[in-house]
């Protein structure tokens, strides 16, 4: 067996003691006969495979009892849906937009009612965040909306926006448990899992309760209510069984390395190593301005299409794979979630020396 250091942006690298885990208990888990994926998540063992999952998340992000934890499917994209129709009362609501999923949730809600582009950074291919200090926020908005950390580009916002009393809901699919985070800040908070947290399929949804209501806009499909997986404790039909599964064990994987300060802390560790590399080399530099860097996604290139294409075919051979920037913007992205190895960033910065050294 061999791995290779994958930093891709999603779906990515889960960590290796999970994986491990989950090897062991394939064909039998616990006890039961069965592996996870063949259990009826009615049963008492699937019972308490979610229940924990969702004590250790509570612990982790430390979220307060009046906010509930739903996993649910359709992917964060779904949600691009889910919220307006479940949130625009006034049919209002406010855009920050500051890449391509956020833009994706804009185009999306302006089918439910008037999404206002409050703010943008598309005038410099989303290589920043605007200052959201004091935003034109509309009287009636029923949220602010915003993409927390922009996976495609590279950008995080470092402090949230202003929103003037209104609820927030963020996009957090490419920092979810990368550092601690308050969740009273907002109203609702969701994530697809398969950038930092598990396998494709489980989209996890943080939700205060007063936004969980019966009065969603009119033709809202069942499925698309939040309150009917409220109702149900994301078991009204039948959930991500496996993946939950998953998520469940990068919780106590987190929780066992201390938390997700701890998680900061190493996340900051590994995110320096590489962006002090790109802030020094004559041959590859970053593409964000500085201060909206995310820890998370590095885009960066060399200036030339040819070189940068060399170097990811390179890299490749070396073993460090899914390093292609987005289709949208070219050059090189290195994903370094949580479960990228501090090792893993090291050895890719004395890939790149290298390689800056024979292609001068
Ligand atoms: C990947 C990603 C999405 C889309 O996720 P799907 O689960 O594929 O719908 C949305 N938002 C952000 C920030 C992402 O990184």
């Amino acid at each position: 067996m061999s791995r290779v250091y994958n930093f891709s942006a999603g779906p990515a690298v889960l960590p290796e003691e999970v994986l491990k885990e989950a090897a062991d208990e394939m064909l039998d888990y616990q006890g039961t006969g069965m592996s996870v994926m063949e259990m009826s998540h009615r049963s008492k063992a699937y019972d308490d495979i979610i229940k924990t999952a969702e004590k250790d998340l509570r612990e982790l992000m430390n979220i307060p009892d009046n906010y509930k934890v739903l996993f649910l499917q359709g992917g964060a994209s779904q949600q691009f849906a889910m919220i307006p129709m479940n949130l625009m009362k006034n049919k209002v609501a406010d855009y920050i937009v500051t890449g391509q999923w956020a833009k994706k949730a804009w185009q999306e809600a302006s089918k439910y009612g008037k999404a206002n582009k409050i703010a943008s950074s598309e005038d410099k291919t989303f290589s920043y965040i605007p200052d959201c200090s004091d935003l034109p926020i509309s009287e009636d908005a029923d949220y602010v909306y915003i993409c927390e950390n922009n996976t495609i580009y590279g950008t995080k916002f470092k402090e949230l926006p202003n929103t003037k009393g209104k609820t927030l809901v963020a996009d957090i699919s490419s920092c979810f448990l990368s550092e601690p985070i308050d969740v009273t800040k907002y109203g609702i908070i969701y994530g697809g899992v398969q950038k930092n947290v598990g396998p494709a399929g489980v989209v996890i949804v943080i939700i205060r309760e007063d936004l969980i209501t019966e009065d969603v806009l009119p033709g809202t499909p069942t499925m698309l209510k939040y309150k009917t997986h409220a109702d149900a404790d994301s078991l009204y039909n039948t959930p991500p069984a496996y993946g939950i599964y998953i998520c469940g064990k990068v919780f106590k994987w987190l929780k066992k390395i201390g938390g997700l300060e701890t998680m900061k802390k190493l996340n900051e560790e590994k995110a320096k190593i590489l962006y002090d590399f790109l802030d020094s080399s004559k041959l590859f530099k970053g593409t964000v301005e500085p201060k909206d860097r995310s820890l998370m996604n590095v885009p960066f290139v060399t200036g030339s299409d040819e070189l940068d294409a060399k170097f990811v075919a390179e890299a490749a051979k070396a073993g460090f794979v899914n390093l292609k920037g987005h289709r949208t913007v070219g050059g090189m992205r290195a994903s370094i979630y949580n479960a990228m190895p501090k090792a893993g960033v090291e050895k890719l910065v004395e890939f790149m020396k290298k390689f800056e050294e024979e292609n001068q």
